[in-house]
């Protein structure tokens, strides 16, 4: 007697999965890195499934909402260098989609005196890579901008370039050039089973297996899970992170044009955003969350991380707490290192993973390109040594953790 199609047997024993057409790639996981992963390889001819477990756009992982902070101000040349390439890669994402996708603000790093953050690593950074940027003191920074309120010895490095990406629009607009380059992408479609059979992959959802050449891991939170299956793992720690919006009372003092996106460069460290896309602004604490899993996070915010940042806008940014408009939560997965991973999994060539590490949507549609780069000609032009699956910070065995960098 046979049971539904796709439902395990007694015991767990698995039943067989009718097969599904083979492919040359199979992203699993929607979010903006698997979209932008999906959307390289279709135009690059590929054939592609991207399944994604979720409905489209969801809000249970990481890249959902309006806005992320793009930046070129970064704590190595390295990471200079690829955000120079992820600012090409996102204008060529607009030239294709014929829409204005990054808003330029400028961006504000501020550094109190001691910082956690040193400063030095980020100006010499720019200064390797010939990026200009302005350093100001507290007085200078209150006279360009006067809602800061900054005491004696706060420095900011101002960087012309930074501004706002969007966040779901982006991820949607890479699924929509996907599809129209001839990506299969379907929602609600958990992929329960992953394996190398050496010459190919296979992928198993409740209702069908598929073949690929190349198995893109795309599943931030979800990653551990799927490499287990694999044999494989890396130190991840997912914390459940939240924004908060706020309606200031004058809300052009703070419209794109006249507000910078600006980072606190402390423990705690705190970053936000000008009046955008609407009449409210967002501000949110980094690495402020507890730790969690995929599975036993919640969607309520902390009250107390509510107020830490209301807090801190009080005594920084007064004029911009104005009327609590919400708090949402999301999502960060994290490497001690804080670097992104990249790069096949040792012992599984086919087997491709990116993950952003909590920073990785202003690189999202470059990270789709070296997926794609890496799953069709077996390498790329860009520099992914340091986000190396066997970097000693993936693979010691009790790697220090250091998240604000
Ligand atoms: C609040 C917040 C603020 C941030 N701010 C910035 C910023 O200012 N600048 C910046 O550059 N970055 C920022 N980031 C980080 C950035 O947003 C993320 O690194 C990026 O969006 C991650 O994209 P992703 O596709 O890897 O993950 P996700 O969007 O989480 O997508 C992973 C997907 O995989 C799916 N999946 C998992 N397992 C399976 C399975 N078995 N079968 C099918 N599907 C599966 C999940 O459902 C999910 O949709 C921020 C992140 C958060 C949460």
């Amino acid at each position: 007697m046979s049971g539904p199609a796709g439902r395990d047997g007694p015991a767990g024993v698995p039943r067989p999965r009718p097969a599904g057409p083979s492919y040359d790639a199979v992203v699993v996981g929607l979010g903006a890195l698997g979209s932008a992963a999906a959307w390289v390889l279709a135009r690059s001819g590929a054939r592609v499934l991207g399944l994604e477990q979720f409905e489209l756009g969801h809000d249970r992982g990481a890249s959902h909402d309006h806005a992320r902070i793009i930046r070129r101000s970064y704590h190595t040349p390295g990471y200079v260098r690829l955000a120079g390439l992820a600012y090409r890669a996102w204008a060529e994402l607009e030239w294709e989609a014929e829409e204005r996708l990054v808003v330029t603000t400028g961006g504000l790093d501020l550094f109190p005196p001691g910082s956690a953050i040193p400063s030095g690593p980020y100006r010499a950074s720019l200064e390797a890579c010939g990026v200009p940027y302005q350093w100001l003191d507290a007085d200078e920074v209150m006279r360009r901008w006067p809602a800061f309120r900054l005491d004696d010895g706060v420095r900011g490095l101002w960087q012309a370039d930074a501004g706002i990406v969007p966040a779901a629009r982006g991820t949607r607009l890479m699924q929509r050039l996907a599809t129209g380059y001839g990506a299969t992408l379907r929602d609600r479609t958990p992929v329960t089973a992953v394996r190398d059979l050496g010459g190919s992959v296979e992928v198993a959802t409740a209702d069908a297996t598929y073949r690929a050449g190349r198995l893109l891991l795309c599943a931030d939170a979800w990653t551990g899970d799927l490499l287990a299956q694999l044999g494989a793992d890396l130190p991840l720690v997912v914390t459940q992170e939240q924004f908060s919006y706020y309606r200031p009372a004058d809300p052009d003092a703070f419209a794109v044009g006249r507000f910078p996106v600006w980072i606190w460069m402390d423990d705690p460290s705190f970053y936000g955003f000008p009046v955008w896309p609407d009449a409210a602004l967002k501000a949110a604490q980094d690495v402020g969350g507890h730790q969690v899993t995929a599975t036993t996070r919640g969607f309520d915010p902390d009250p107390a991380a509510t107020d830490r940042l209301a807090g801190f806008l009080r005594d920084r940014l007064p004029a911009a707490a104005g009327a609590h408009a919400h708090t949402a939560t999301c999502l960060y997965t994290l490497t001690p290192d804080r670097d992104l991973v990249l790069g096949p999994v040792g012992g599984h060539d086919r087997v491709l993973v990116a993950l952003g590490a909590a920073h990785g949507f202003k690189f999202a549609p470059l990270v789709g390109r070296v997926l794609a780069d890496l799953a069709l000609h077996d390498g790329t032009d860009v520099d992914i040594g340091p986000f190396a699956l066997d970097r000693p910070a993936l693979t010691s065995p009790r790697p220090e953790a250091r998240y604000l960098v």
